[in-house]
């Protein structure tokens, strides 16, 4: 057992941080020593991130996905908010993603050509697959 010097509480030891304060206590503590000297904490952050962007893109995920159970509804309407924001400002890619589905989806032609390019994908194959069968069984027979 030993007692915090903090909040003077008496604990069983694997209660404790390697700083020497009980768990409670030690997470208060950090709180506000980030919280006082956020310049220092945010630079420590940043070199952090930079020196291992893979972890921080994994950080970052699972904050994300943590955020998105929580409270989905949250989550999607903020979502939306940021879409369409992003979509008053970029206009002109806007109107742009949308002629490439239409001209994807409505050029002249564009569906009956694909509709005719699937049917002789599939004659193509039919034809292949006979004469797969016509070798096969002109062969043994004489
Ligand atoms: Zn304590």
């Amino acid at each position: 057992m030993k007692r915090c010097p903090a909040c003077g509480e008496v604990k069983p030891r694997e209660e404790f941080s390697k700083a020497g304060y009980c768990h409670p206590c030690n997470n208060r503590k950090g709180r506000e020593y980030s919280k006082a000297n956020r310049e220092i904490c945010n630079a420590a952050r940043r070199r952090r991130r930079q020196a291992n962007p893979g972890k921080a893109r994994a950080e970052d995920k699972r904050a994300r996905e943590l955020k998105r159970t929580r409270d989905p509804q949250a989550f999607y309407a903020k979502q939306y908010e940021r879409t369409k924001r992003w979509r008053a400002r970029h206009p002109e890619k806007v109107r742009e993603i949308l002629q490439r589905s239409y001209d994807r989806n409505r050029s002249p032609f564009g569906y009956e050509l694909r509709q005719a390019m699937r049917l002789l994908e599939k004659l193509r194959k039919e034809i292949a697959n006979a004469k797969e069968q016509d070798r096969g069984s002109s062969q043994p027979v004489v």
